[in-house]
């Protein structure tokens, strides 16, 4: 029996998640008493999971740099069969929440998303989960053999460790061909709020979508991603997928500035997972500052263009 963790790539690279998830797989097969070891699709990029413990590393090669989900899950369920695996371990991103179910039906096993720690293995298998926008935890005992597991993001930090990983390639030239994705085009070169290190985020406090400069000019000098709040995204000044919160989509970036956005419940509820978040409002009494790390009291017509000029200057002086 093994634990399998799924490595999701991208442009032939690993995603930057994959330092937590291999982690994880490998921190839960130490408590099972199991070798880890794992799978991933068109990438060279091989060198780094021997720096997290993984031991044994399949990559299937099909010269086709997209996801592809119906044959993803037709090979990671044969290699699950093959390999005697009890465990999948995948992360919380889109690509995986769609190829997690779909994997636990085909391999008749159970899936729990939004896993927070490692499972507890006393007497029954017991996943803790978030739920309710993370405003909440559940337990679920899990009674089937096979389980697909879906890490929540930023919940299980990596951990170095240094492991002779034995690469194979596999050739999926033969792959039986459901549908072939031609090409892809982005919605936008900015970077997205779920990729992101570091998100700025506007509220209604801008005033008006021509003040979105000041929002759009500090995430280029920090390469951050812009965000909004729910009704900036109603009243058409941003696009919906900049939208945070329990409507909108989840943060779980390094670092979260909010500016003249007030901290309703609705739209902290979608940050929790952001690790320091940084509230720039005029009004002491504003919500936001209670969850704030770091909070500055002022206008944001001030403040940013203030906060812009001395980024840069650090930037060309260091
Ligand atoms: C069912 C439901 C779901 C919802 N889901 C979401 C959600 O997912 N995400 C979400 O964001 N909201 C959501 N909302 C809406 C939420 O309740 C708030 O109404 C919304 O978040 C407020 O947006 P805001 O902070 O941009 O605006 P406001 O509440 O109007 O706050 C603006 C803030 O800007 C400050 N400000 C004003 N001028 C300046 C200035 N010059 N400089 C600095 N600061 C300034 C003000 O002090 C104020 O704190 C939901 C509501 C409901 C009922």
């Amino acid at each position: 029996m093994s634990v399998l963790v799924f490595i999701e790539t991208e442009n032939g690279l690993l995603k930057k998640n994959f330092s937590q998830i291999a982690s994880y797989g490998v921190a839960l097969s130490k408590k099972l008493g199991v070798k880890c070891i794992a799978i991933a699709f068109n990438t060279d990029d091989c060198e780094k999971l021997s720096e997290f413990g993984i031991t044994e590393f399949t990559v299937f090669n099909s010269g086709h740099k997209f996801f592809d989900c119906l044959n993803y899950v037709n090979i990671i369920c044969n290699f699950l069969l093959e390999n005697h695996c009890k465990i999948l371990v995948t992360s919380s991103s889109a690509d995986s929440k769609y190829i997690g179910p779909l994997i636990a039906n085909k391999w008749d096993g159970h899936y729990a998303p939004n896993v927070v720690e490692i499972p507890s293995t006393d007497k029954n298998f017991v996943v803790k989960q978030s739920c309710y926008t993370n405003k909440a935890f559940s337990y679920t005992e899990i009674y089937k053999e096979r389980i697909v597991i879906g890490v929540s993001n930023n919940s299980f930090m990596p951990v170095k460790e240094k492991s002779d990983c034995k690469v194979k390639f596999e050739n999926l030239k033969d792959r039986i061909k459901t549908i072939e994705v031609l090409s892809v085009d982005k919605f936008t070169g900015r970077k997205t709020i779920a990729d992101a290190d570091i998100v700025v985020s506007g509220g209604r406090g801008l005033k008006g979508p021509e003040n979105w400069y000041l929002i759009e000019d500090l995430a280029e000098v920090l390469g951050a991603a812009t965000a909004c709040s729910k009704p900036i995204s109603d009243m058409g000044w941003r696009t919906h997928d900049e939208h945070v919160g329990q409507t909108g989509k989840p943060v779980s970036s390094k670092l979260y500035i909010a500016i003249g956005i007030s901290g309703a419940i609705q739209h902290v509820a979608g940050i929790a997972k952001s690790k320091v978040k940084v509230v720039i409002n005029n009004d002491p009494e504003a919500p936001f500052f209670k969850s704030a790390d770091f909070g500055i009291v002022g206008d944001a017509f001030d403040v940013v263009p203030k906060l812009i000029q001395k980024l840069n200057e650090f930037k060309s002086s260091s």
